[in-house]
């Protein structure tokens, strides 16, 4: 068996210390068991203090991310609504537009993609945030689908009504004249000057003599001259078909083969040929059939 000495020396003496072997074993193990204790309970204690230091600071940074992301739902219910207004719009839009509707299905679906991008589905965030984030993320993908459908919408409305432009201006649509007095209408009547029923392809409108006549859509000058029975008379030729015949004027600012615009002034109301009193005498053709003015009446000149 071997013999381990442990020798003190100093001047006047010699301490020894003999352990063997077996005893030497025992001390080393119970020197190495308590170190490791001491070795394992400050690691548990310092884990323990830094993993209650992680997780208030864990539960800090997600309170500030759950109020971030009720702040951003919010934001974007108001846009949603905001989209809701610009459908609105869509819709009444269209209807000037003269289109149908957007189809309903096509409203649900909308353009552009669907799905949720699995990166946000880590394990690593809390389940209540990760919620949150699927619902915001669904919220946004809705509205920007939206978004996308009113800009296609808008952009199918501008070209038709661009298209459509050209077309609504060569159709008579305003009064030729501001105010007056709407008397012998379109249809069959007592001619005032005989007493003969006979058809009335116009519309008489009483206002005092001199008052400005506009044209009614932009045309061109066919007739500007006097003749028996409609005295000194206009006639515009709107192209799509429409003509328009203005009698009985007091004066004539137009020549023939002029162009006018809408609500331009082409001649000041009167009482020549045959008229009982100061009147205009307006009619509308369209292709040649006389059409009641009263059915083109949109708008006052301004
Ligand atoms: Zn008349």
């Amino acid at each position: 068996m071997n013999n381990f000495i442990l020798q003190k020396e100093s001047d006047d003496r010699i301490a020894q210390l003999r352990i063997n072997s077996r005893q030497a074993i025992f001390l080393v193990s119970i020197f190495t068991c308590l170190f490791l204790s001491i070795l394992y309970l400050s690691a548990e204690i310092l884990s323990g203090t830094l993993y209650k230091k992680r997780l208030n600071d864990f539960k800090k940074n997600y309170n500030i991310m759950s109020e971030n992301l009720k702040g951003l739902q919010k934001k974007l219910e108001n846009l949603d609504n905001k989209v809701l207004v610009i459908e609105e719009k869509d819709k009444a839009l269209r209807n000037y537009a003269g289109m149908p509707e957007i189809d309903l299905d096509i409203r649900k679906l909308g353009t552009g993609g669907y799905g949720i991008k699995s990166n946000i589905l880590s394990d690593n965030i809390a389940p209540m945030i990760n919620e949150e984030l699927i619902a915001l993320q669904l919220d946004i993908e809705k509205i920007s689908r939206n978004v996308n459908l009113e800009i296609e919408s808008y952009e199918a409305i501008y070209d038709k009504v661009k298209k459509d432009i050209n077309r609504i201006a060569k159709i008579p649509s305003i009064r030729p004249v501001k105010g007056g007095y709407l008397n012998s209408s379109f249809g069959y009547r007592k001619d005032p000057i005989d007493n003969v029923t006979r058809f009335h392809q116009g519309q008489d409108i009483t206002v005092k003599s001199g008052t400005p006549i506009h044209s009614p859509a932009d045309g061109i000058v066919k007739r500007a001259y006097y003749a028996g029975g409609f005295g000194n008379h206009i006639k515009l030729d709107h192209g799509n078909g429409y003509t328009t015949l203005f009698a009985h004027l007091s004066k004539i600012k137009v020549k023939h083969g002029q162009k006018v615009s809408r609500g331009e002034v082409i001649g000041l109301t009167g009482n020549t040929g045959r008229s009982t009193a100061p009147h205009l005498h307006y009619e509308i053709h369209h292709y040649g059939e006389s059409k009641n003015p009263l059915d083109y009446f949109f708008h006052s000149p301004n």
